[in-house]
């Protein structure tokens, strides 16, 4: 054992891809990997000891849809129009707030420019406290297309093969390309953007690399494109249709709703009109067609879209909740953000799988008082957090985040 070691006594872990339940004596991580789950106790030799007096430890949670570069602001997207300074502060202040919120790792689907590829290597190399990041970069959308103010414009299949390759040089670990159009930006959300040719040559580039890919995609012909061309997930999907869910499950392709996005959208707080008008006529369906996407048996993996307006990092427990409104178990749900999730967060460098507690798997671990699947409100505040073996110090975290949270406030116009 080395000081860096960490062993977990007496608790009760949430094990494998079922979550099933068993008391341990000792859970025992070695350099970031879980190497050990015993009823007996394995002796401390210099590793760092933490007692659970009958805790649950169960898996990290995951995040798949952030912007962590993005700060919750009415009209989001102006944040990425802030100083470098302020921007570069976003991104380690969201790693903090997903820390809190017990989310050991998140995919960054898209920003303006290299910063979140960049917190992405800091963090990643462990030179920086933050959750696991798989970053996008710059996402890939056409002429006209959905935020194409902000992404990498890519008309035609060769010019969408060159947008990726660019990601790829620059460091992404996912590829983000839009296929309809959407509700935060001008045009019909259901309008389909990049087509077929054009997303098999940016699905054919990411996976040569190893890298997966995300498609958004709101409607049944993008949504259709998307699957049919190759890609891996399926983001948001609010008008999706019978038939789409089907193609996903035949496909192998997984969902990620991001259905809370829209919930805090309302009148009078400063979110643009068009955004209003669109979210709230969208808002129902989208619920509708996510129960239904459950229903069908898709499988889903977790994701937010925090970042958006009103939709801050660590909001995933409002996102499982409507899960479970919509006909999830509790432990479905928590299943997609674990085990179901993990397989989306996965980096070249990692030594075991991510969202699972087992041997051999990475050691982002959560403790929580009561059983989560019980009750997911005790994943709110998590009584503490591991990432990668490392135990993150909560009260600091906490006392971050009120010196720093002041420097983000948009500065009145
Ligand atoms: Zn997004």
């Amino acid at each position: 054992m080395t000081p860096g070691d960490l062993i977990l006594r007496n608790g009760t872990a949430l094990l494998g891809d079922e979550l099933r339940d068993e008391a341990f004596g000792s859970l025992v991580v070695r350099d970031g990997v879980i190497t050990e789950v015993t009823s007996g106790h394995v002796p401390a030799d210099g590793a760092t000891e933490l007692q659970l007096n009958g805790a649950f430890v169960l898996p990290g949670l995951i995040d798949c849809h952030v912007h962590f570069d993005l700060a919750a602001h009415p009209a989001p997207f102006r944040h990425w129009d802030r100083t470098p300074f302020v921007r570069s502060m976003t991104c380690f202040h969201n790693g903090l707030l997903a820390l809190r919120a017990g989310i050991t790792s998140v995919r960054d689907l898209g920003s303006v420019d290299r910063m979140t590829l960049n917190y992405a290597e800091q963090v990643n190399s462990g030179d920086l406290l933050g959750p696991r990041v798989v970053a996008a970069g710059r996402p890939i959308t056409m002429t006209g297309g959905h935020c194409a103010d902000y992404g990498r414009i890519a008309d035609g299949p060769d010019d969408v093969r060159l947008a990726v390759r660019q990601q790829l040089a620059a460091g992404a670990g996912v590829v983000k390309l839009m296929a309809t159009g959407g509700i935060s930006s001008p045009g019909n959300p259901g309008a389909p953007q990049l087509g077929v040719a054009e997303l098999a040559a940016g699905v054919e580039e990411a996976h040569n690399a190893g890298v997966l890919v995300a498609a958004h995609a709101h409607a049944p012909q993008g949504i259709a494109n998307a699957i049919e061309a190759g890609v891996d997930t399926i983001e948001h999907a609010a008008f999706a249709d019978d038939a789409n869910h089907q193609q996903m499950i035949a496909a192998g392709v997984t969902l990620v709703p991001t259905v809370t996005a829209l919930n805090p959208i309302a009148d009078g707080i400063g979110i643009p009109v068009a955004t209003v008008a669109k979210s709230l006529k969208a808002r129902e369906t989208y619920r509708a067609n996510t129960a239904k996407a459950i229903a069908a048996g898709v499988r889903i993996a977790a994701g937010t879209d925090a970042g958006t307006a009103f939709n801050p990092i660590g909001g995933l427990l409002d996102e499982l909740m409507m899960y479970v409104a919509g006909g999830m178990s509790t432990t479905e749900a928590l299943r997609a953000a674990t085990v179901t999730a993990g397989g989306l967060v996965r980096r070249a460098g990692d030594d075991g799988r991510v969202g699972v507690v087992a041997v051999g798997a990475c050691a982002d671990l959560l403790v929580t008082e009561r059983d989560p699947r019980a009750d997911l409100e005790v994943l709110r505040r998590p009584s503490r957090v591991v990432v990668g073996g490392r135990p993150v110090d909560l009260g600091w975290v906490g006392c971050t985040l009120d010196e720093i949270t002041p420097v983000l406030i948009e500065p009145v116009s």
